[in-house]
C-alpha cells in the first residue's frame, strides 16, 4: 500500500514536470483557438509511467511484418489510425529495439526521435488539431530478440525465438517490442496483422484468417480481429503448425493451431473449447468475440499460458493429463474478464485473473469435487495466518508482486466471500453486469465495488477492503476457517491445483 502511494506520487511529478517543461516550450496556437502541445509520454498507470501515451487514441493497427527465423530478423511496416483528443505538436508511441527508418504522418514526412529507451517520439510537419484523424505510418527493422521491453523482473518478453520460429506475445508490456503501440489497456484498437515468413512456415495471430499469399518463398499470413483488443493480447506465432477448424457453439468458427511435436496431448483440452466457453457463457453472459481457438507450441516458455485474444497461447506441456482443460477454462475466461473487460491500471489485475481463478473452482464443482467456498475455506485455514503470502493485497500488489499467487487465489476468494454475503443470483447479475458494462473497454477495481454495491443494494467497501487491501489474512477467513479443519485434503479435480501452485510463485497467466 505505502510502495503504491509513493510510487503514483513520484510518477505524477515526473509527468507533470516533464509537461510543463515541454509545454514552455514548444506551445504554439491551433487553428480552433487552442494550443498545440506534445502528448504525454505515459497514460497514467501507477506501475508503468511510460506505457501508454497520452494526446490521442488509436482506432486500428495494420502491422505488415517479416519475419526470418534463420536470422531473427524482422522487417516490418505498421500503420497506426488515431484521433488526437488535443492539439498535438508532438506525440509518443511504445517502442523498443529495433531501428526506424522512415516515419510519415497524414502522408508527410515526420521528424522522430527515440527517448527513454521506450518511447518513440514523432514531431509531425503540421500539428494535429484537437478531434482530427490522423495516420502514421512507420518503418522498422531489426532483431528483436535482442531488445525486450521492460516487464515484470527477469521474465523475458516479447519476440522469443524457438527451435522453429517465433513467438511474441507477454504480459503487461510486449507490443512495443514489434510494433509502435499505445501500448496500455487504455486503447484498445482494431487489428490487422500481415506477417511474412518463409513459405515452409505458417504464421497465427488474432481473430480471423483472411487469407495467405505466396510469393518468391515467402508466404503472407493476414488476420483481423475487429473486436477492440488490448496490444498486449496481439500474439504471433511462427513455425510449423497442424491447424484445424471446425464450428463451436452459436457458429463461431474455431481455428487452432498445434505444434506437430505436440502431437495428440492437447486434444482433450482443445476438444472441449465449445462446452467450456458454453459453460462459461452460461455464467458470464455471451461469449464476446466473433472467433475463438488455441495456439499450442512445443516451446519452453515463460509462461505456461497466456489469454491473447480469442486465441490464447499455451505450452504444450500443460496438456496430456486427466482434466487438463483446467488451464483452457482459465484462459478463457479471461475472454471476458481481461481481454473484453481488461484492466484500468496493472495494478487492478486481480479483476482478470481473480475472475479467470474463479472460473477454475466453478468448473472444479462442475466436475462433482469441492465449491468454490470449500475451496476457500480450504485456503483460509490451510495457509497460517502467519504466512506472508498474505501481506500481498491483491488489488495492490506492487509491481514485483503483479503476478504473485494471492493475485489469483485470494482474488478469486474475494468473488466467493462477495457471493457468500450477496447470494448466488446476485452475485452472477453482478458478473454479467461488469462483463456488459465494461465491454470492449476497461475497469477498476472502485468501479467493481461500486457496481457491486448497487446491484446488491448494500454497502460492501468493508468486505471487499478487507479481501483485497489488508496486509495479512482475511478477517473473513476466521468465520469460515474454523469450519473446515483437517478433512483429509481438498477435493480438486487432478491436476486442477494452480492456485496451489500460484501460491508456490509460479507464474500461471
Ligand atoms: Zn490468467
Amino acid at each position: 500500500m505505502v510502495r503504491t502511494i509513493i510510487g503514483r506520487r513520484v510518477a505524477a511529478a515526473v509527468l507533470a514536470g516533464v509537461l510543463v517543461l515541454v509545454l514552455q516550450s514548444s506551445a504554439a496556437v491551433a487553428g480552433g483557438g487552442g494550443q498545440f502541445g506534445p502528448g504525454a509520454a505515459g497514460i497514467g498507470d501507477v506501475y508503468f509511467p511510460l506505457a501508454g501515451n497520452g494526446g490521442y487514441d488509436v482506432r486500428h493497427y495494420d502491422i505488415h511484418a517479416r519475419y526470418d527465423p534463420a536470422t531473427d530478423r524482422m522487417a516490418a511496416r505498421t500503420i497506426v489510425r488515431a484521433r488526437a483528443t488535443q492539439s498535438l505538436s508532438r506525440f509518443d508511441l511504445d517502442f523498443v529495439g529495433m531501428h526506424v527508418s522512415a516515419v510519415m504522418v497524414n502522408g508527410q514526412p515526420a521528424r522522430w526521435t527515440r527517448e527513454r529507451a521506450h518511447e518513440l517520439v514523432i514531431s509531425p510537419a503540421r500539428g494535429i488539431v484537437e478531434g482530427r484523424r490522423f495516420v502514421v505510418v512507420i518503418d522498422y527493422a531489426g532483431v528483436p530478440s535482442t531488445s525486450g521491453v521492460p516487464g515484470i523482473p527477469g521474465l523475458k518478453t516479447g519476440v522469443v525465438p524457438t527451435d522453429d520460429g517465433a513467438v511474441i506475445w507477454g504480459e503487461p508490456e510486449v507490443a512495443a517490442d514489434w510494433f509502435p503501440v499505445n501500448d496500455h489497456p487504455r486503447d484498445k484498437a482494431s487489428y490487422a496483422i500481415h506477417l511474412t515468413v518463409p513459405a515452409s512456415l505458417q504464421a497465427i495471430s488474432n481473430g480471423r484468417l483472411v487469407g495467405t499469399q505466396t510469393h518468391g518463398g515467402w508466404t503472407t499470413w493476414s488476420w483481423r480481429e475487429d473486436s477492440p483488443m488490448a496490444s498486449y493480447l496481439a500474439v504471433a506465432a511462427i513455425g510449423r503448425w497442424d491447424i484445424r477448424r471446425r464450428t463451436g457453439p452459436w457458429g463461431i468458427p474455431i481455428l487452432d493451431a498445434v505444434d506437430p511435436r505436440v502431437g495428440g496431448a492437447a486434444d482433450h483440452a482443445l476438444g472441449m473449447q465449445g462446452r467450456i466457453i458454453r459453460f462459461l457463457a452460461a455464467n458470464f453472459g455471451r461469449y464476446p468475440f466473433r472467433d475463438l481457438g488455441a495456439i499450442v507450441d512445443h516451446a519452453d516458455l515463460a509462461y505456461s499460458a497466456l489469454e491473447t485474444q480469442t486465441r490464447p497461447l499455451y505450452d504444450g506441456r500443460l496438456f496430456g493429463g486427466q482434466h487438463d482443460e483446467f488451464v483452457v477454462v482459465h484462459e478463457l475466461a479471461h475472454q471476458w474478464y481481461g481481454d473484453n473487460v481488461s484492466v484500468n491500471q496493472w495494478r487492478d489485475i486481480w479483476l482478470n485473473e481473480g475472475f479467470a481463478t474463479y472460473s477454475e473452482w466453478l468448473w472444479n464443482q462442475k466436475l462433482g469435487f469441492d465449491s468454490p467456498q470449500q475451496i476457500s475455506d480450504d485456503i483460509c485455514s490451510g495457509i497460517p495466518a502467519t504466512d506472508p503470502v498474505w501481506q500481498i493485497a491483491p488489488a495492490a500488489p506492487g509491481l514485483a508482486n503483479l503476478f504473485s499467487g494471492p493475485v489469483y487465489f485470494r482474488g478469486a476468494q474475494t468473488l466467493q466471500a462477495l457471493r457468500h454475503v450477496v447470494g448466488k443470483a446476485t452475485f452472477f447479475r453482478i458478473l454479467r453486469s461488469w462483463a456488459i458494462q465494461h465491454a470492449g473497454s476497461t475497469g477498476s477495481t472502485s468501479q467493481f465495488i461500486a457496481l457491486s454495491e448497487r446491484i446488491a443494494a448494500r454497502q460492501l467497501d468493508g468486505l471487499f477492503h478487507d479481501w483485497l487491501y489488508r496486509h495479512g489474512r482475511p478477517l473473513g477467513c476466521a468465520s469460515t476457517a474454523a469450519a473446515r479443519t483437517n478433512n483429509g485434503g481438498l477435493s480438486i479435480a487432478p491436476p486442477a491445483t494452480r492456485f496451489l501452485v500460484a501460491r508456490l510463485g509460479h507464474r500461471m497467466l
